[in-house]
């Protein structure tokens, strides 16, 4: 298996979070969720959770599935975001670095077999994810506009999906 292949192929592709089926996830298996926050959950500028994404937090919840939002950004974003849909949170979690994963799924008290990651970065969440193991299921960014360090990640985001596409690699249905 190539390299790139084995560290940045995210294990499942979807248009958003909302097209992830809760119910099966948890019929396979799947007990934690570890996502991303900004243009995953809400675009980068949006403030709090949407009633959208708070169903879908009840939705795990109810499956027994505990969510973590495992972030880059600040604690004064991530907390102020986490506390209404009452679930823990690691801000400036510095993905793809694998300690803020290793920690989340510690603190959920589960194996990482359990636990899937949800992001929408492949240098960042699919990458930190896969380094530890861990499923990943990447979603496309919520909104379109990106800081100056993600631009750059995009770039190279870009790349390899066109080297996936070209192995044959991509199995899921684009747009
Ligand atoms: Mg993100």
């Amino acid at each position: 298996m190539g390299i790139f292949k084995k560290y940045f192929m995210p294990n499942e592709y979807v248009k958003s979070i909302f097209q992830i089926d809760i119910a099966k996830l948890a019929e396979s298996g799947v007990k934690g969720i570890i996502t991303d926050l900004d243009n995953t959950l809400v675009g980068w500028d949006v403030e709090e959770p949407t009633e959208e994404v708070k169903a879908w937090f009840q939705k795990a919840k109810k499956h027994g599935i505990t969510v973590t939002i495992v972030s880059n950004n600040n604690e004064r974003r991530v907390a102020e975001f986490a506390k209404p849909l009452e679930v823990d949170c690691i801000f400036k979690a510095r993905k793809p670095r694998g300690k803020a994963f290793n920690r989340a799924t510690k603190q959920m008290a589960l194996q990482p077999d359990e636990v899937v990651v949800i992001g929408d970065q492949m240098l960042t969440d699919v990458f930190g994810g896969k380094r530890r193991g861990l499923f990943t299921i990447m979603v496309v960014p919520v909104k379109q506009t990106d800081g100056f360090v993600t631009k750059f990640n995009r770039i190279i985001e870009r790349r390899l999906l066109q080297h996936f596409r070209k192995k044959g690699y991509i199995t899921w249905e684009e747009n």
